[in-house]
């Protein structure tokens, strides 16, 4: 018995992946065909054994080789039952990185390797962050940390729109800004900016209002839209016009103390905006940063959320802040989300579903 369970043994050695590697192969022969050799000689063993008990195979009896099988069996089975806990623990989708590294050259493998490493973003999704275009609206305290973050992470085309020159006012949050660009385009500085951080991004500046005009022709051109605009005239028309080109709108907004964000985008079953705050509020109930003051490093949190949530959008990695207002209270370190829903009279996405309105409505520079 020993000499064929020896035999055996060694037939398993020389098909496998062990000597097949060295032949620049996965194995000499598949699992499938060792394992139905393996188990041919088993049955042939066992008839023999049956026919004529004892007189081959050293004298082992029908059972000490029923024995055998059982036991391989049982072997067999925990071996399976372990590498389909393995596959279900590895991602479905390994083989991007291989696959794509190739596509991203030598320079962009070392600048993005933090990237590439994870996961879920890989050689792929840093292909697709440096093809992504993503326009972001104010290059104030939400847009400072959102753009630098964006440009760092490779995204490949860059918007700014902003008509407004950086103020000393500002310099207290605004960090993409500096102290000697005090008198300059927002739109300039920022870009000054972002190129000295990542010059292989192309930085598109607009130096103006966003206006009903150029505002869907501009929106068209980019794959997710951030909001980080300090009216609410703005917020409503660039929530129109996101939901007019169907993209992904990146929502965040300041109050004092307090920041919110969530991604907007009724193409795929969200909540529009104007679902949540369907009407402006009124006079005072929601004042300026200007009137109220906001923490100077607040911005940076929520901005800094608003580049994750699109660099998820655009890698598809995880769950983005669908159906969710995720709140930040900065004085008493807390988050909480509050479910958001369709409404199904708004005047926007036109969508049906229940409705859920929030308290909370802030503008933010
Ligand atoms: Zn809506």
């Amino acid at each position: 018995m020993a000499r064929i369970l020896l035999l055996a043994l060694i037939f398993w050695v020389l098909t496998g992946p062990w000597l097949g590697k060295r032949f620049g192969r996965k194995a000499m022969l598949t699992l499938s065909v060792r394992m139905a050799v393996i188990f041919g000689g088993y049955i042939v063993v066992l008839g023999i054994t049956f026919v004529s008990p004892g007189q081959m195979f050293g004298g082992s009896s029908l059972i000490q080789w029923m024995s055998i099988g059982i036991m391989g069996a049982a072997v067999g089975t925990y071996f399976r039952w372990l590498d389909r806990l393995r596959s279900k623990a590895e991602p479905e989708d390994t083989q991007p990185i291989e696959q794509t590294a190739a596509a991203l050259s030598e320079f962009e493998l070392q600048r993005y390797a933090r990237h590439i490493v994870l996961r879920e973003i890989g050689g792929l999704g840093q292909k697709n962050l440096s093809k992504a275009r993503v326009l972001v609206i104010g290059a104030g305290g939400l847009g400072s940390p959102a753009l630098q973050y964006l440009a760092a992470a490779g995204v490949g085309t860059i918007g700014i729109i902003d008509d407004d020159t950086v103020d000393l006012t500002n310099l207290q949050r605004q960090i993409i800004h500096t102290d000697d660009r005090t008198g300059m385009d927002k739109v300039r500085s920022a870009q000054l900016t972002l190129e000295a951080l990542n010059p292989h991004v192309d930085v598109r500046p607009y130096k103006r209002r966003f206006t009903e005009d150029i505002a869907l022709d501009l929106v068209s051109e980019y794959d997710v839209i951030l909001d980080g605009s300090d009216n609410f005239d703005t917020r409503y028309l660039v929530n129109r016009m996101a939901v007019a080109s169907k993209k992904p709108l990146v929502s965040g907004a300041l109050s004092q103390w307090e920041g919110q964000l969530s991604v907007f985008d009724p193409a795929h079953g969200t909540p529009c905006y104007a679902c949540i705050f369907p009407d402006p509020p009124s006079p005072g109930l929601a004042p300026s940063c200007a009137a109220a003051g906001v923490l100077g490093p607040l911005p940076g949190v929520i901005g800094s959320m608003m580049a994750v949530e699109t660099v998820k959008l655009i890698c598809d990695a995880g769950q983005p802040l669908h159906n969710e207002l995720l709140i930040y209270d900065a004085l008493w370190g807390e988050t909480r989300k509050i479910n958001l829903k369709r409404r199904p009279d708004c005047q926007v996405c036109g969508s049906t579903g229940l409705s859920q309105t929030s308290t909370i409505s802030s503008s933010s520079d």
